[in-house]
């Protein structure tokens, strides 16, 4: 069992979806990029969660955001939808890849804004691919 940090403070929120399939992709993409700790919030579709402020869920996600901030003073958001998201209705729901990313990216600049004007921080945006990569949006 390896010891866990008494640091109390993190880079990043990370919001992702609850999809298993990448998660380990994503983390292992994320510290790639430079990215190694960070706090990580799961939610059915991501973006989805935030793009919108009839969307019920949308509340609870941005006061989550609002306590990584206040708790462990992150310095960006990254926000990662990902390729074939059930929430979006799959890849199937669309006719192309094209047409895919597009949706997530319309949904994406809508989420961003939310949490702009929440916690006035960087905000990244991330498609995460079934080919294992993780795509800027
Ligand atoms: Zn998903």
């Amino acid at each position: 069992m390896s010891s866990v940090s008494k640091g109390h403070t993190c880079e990043a929120l990370v919001l992702m979806c609850i999809d298993f399939r990448f998660r380990e992709n994503v983390q292992e993409n994320l510290k790639a990029k430079g990215i190694k700790s960070y706090d990580i919030m799961a939610f059915p579709g991501a973006s989805l969660g935030l793009s919108s402020d009839s969307n019920p869920a949308q509340k609870p996600l941005l006061n989550a955001i609002t306590i990584s901030k206040n708790l462990h003073n992150i310095q960006r958001v990254v926000i990662v939808d990902h390729e074939d998201c059930g929430a979006y209705g799959g890849s199937s729901n669309f006719v192309s890849l094209d047409e895919e990313k597009a949706e997530h990216r319309e949904k994406m600049i809508l989420a961003a804004r939310a949490v702009k004007a929440e916690v006035d921080l960087p905000i990244e945006t991330w498609l995460a691919r079934l080919d294992g990569t993780l795509e800027a949006l």
